[in-house]
């Protein structure tokens, strides 16, 4: 049995982002309508039984690392007893979580004992209206408090993530750098990507990281910088600077005179598919190979008919073998009509 998962274009396939609900108990304007009720069944969900399974797979076929996400994963019930199971796994090394913190006070020290050990925590502001009217009336004091939750807990590091719109949040980046440099946590910038109705009308709002990083200049001394641990084992880490502790598209820079790190993820204004070394599984157990493709394949029925543990590898392998060469975000803005919350951001 082979232990590396590689594609047709010779990129190592490494991480899963585990989607364990398409429910979200926000409605962020970049991601999903407001009306929206058109959500996965429940009886579709793949189980915790299932997903173990299909994660143990990818374990022994390569995979290192897998990052709970949705959806909202904190709404999905008893999610510390699925973390639990997928910590145990031999060949799992890293497992975190991408949240947008609201109900993280109640679950960070039942994660952090589960496994989890650091998280992503959604923000895109800090002004409690702002931040209501981005994400359809969500509580930025719940947030907060999430986040000092996650500290209290030992999770780290934790890395806030905003999504930059144009005249929507982009006067607040300086108030979130200094937020993160007080409390030790690492900012990432993302820049908005059309997917669904939703983020393409956000895409209006759309700014190049690039001027970002300018505008930052002029405030602070910005140095090229990686984030440390994790295994560096991907080629294109070391020739770009690229993080590895997310194993991820980040681009660092450190502000000097401060432990802080910024992470750029530039999907638009610089494509990083040549270095991809993920797939996604969606809470109904379609595997999609590309956030901006709709390759994909449906891994539910194959495990409810009894596929054996060996047919299963095989399915993944010759799934990960069909992984497209890169999104066309930026050539055909129109083409993904899934929300991100869908596919499992
Ligand atoms: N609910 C969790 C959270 O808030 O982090 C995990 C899922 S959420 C879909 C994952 C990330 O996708 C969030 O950081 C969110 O801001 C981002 N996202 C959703 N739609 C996006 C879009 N159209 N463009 C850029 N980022 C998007």
């Amino acid at each position: 049995m082979g232990h590396k998962l590689i594609d047709a274009f010779n990129r190592e396939i490494e991480y899963v982002r585990l989607s364990v609900t398409d429910r979200c108990d926000l409605r962020c304007t970049y991601c999903l309508p407001p009306d929206h009720h058109d959500f996965i069944e429940p009886e579709d969900w793949l189980t915790f039984d299932e997903i173990e399974r299909v994660i143990r797979a990818f374990t022994e076929l390569g995979v290192y690392r897998v990052r709970l996400t949705g959806g909202e994963p904190l709404t999905r019930h008893h999610l510390p007893d699925l973390a639990a199971r997928l910590s145990a796994l031999p060949h799992l090394e890293d497992l975190s979580l991408s949240t947008n913190g609201v109900q993280l006070r109640k679950q960070a020290g039942a994660l952090r004992k589960a496994g989890v050990k650091r998280i992503n925590v959604s923000l895109d502001s800090l002004q409690a209206a702002r931040f209501a009217a981005i994400t359809g009336g969500g509580k930025l004091n719940k947030v907060l408090d999430g986040l000092a939750a996650a500290n209290e807990a030992g999770l780290h590091p934790v890395k806030i993530n905003m999504v930059v719109m144009n005249g929507v949040n982009d006067d607040e980046i300086e108030d979130m750098v200094r937020y993160c440099i007080d409390r030790d946590f690492t900012l990432r910038l993302i820049e908005t990507m059309p997917m669904g109705d939703t983020g393409r009308s956000a895409s209006s709002h759309y700014l190049d990281l690039e001027v970002v990083r300018s505008r930052l200049e002029e405030r602070f001394d910005l140095v090229p910088a990686v984030m440390p641990g994790g295994r560096s084992r991907h080629p294109a880490s070391r020739d770009t600077g690229t993080s590895m502790y997310g194993g991820g598209p980040a681009r660092y820079v450190q502000v000097a005179g401060t432990s802080l790190r910024i992470g750029f993820i530039t999907p638009i204004s610089r494509h990083f598919c040549e270095s991809c070394n993920r797939v996604r599984l969606s809470a109904d157990g379609a595997l999609y190979l590309c956030l901006g493709q709709d390759d994909k394949v449906e891994l539910r029925p194959l495990l409810r008919e009894g596929i054996s543990d060996d047919g299963l590898k095989e399915a993944i392998r010759a799934a990960i073998a069909r992984k497209p060469e890169k999104h066309e975000f930026r050539e055909q803005p129109q083409k993904i009509v899934r929300f991100m919350s869908r596919t499992g951001g």
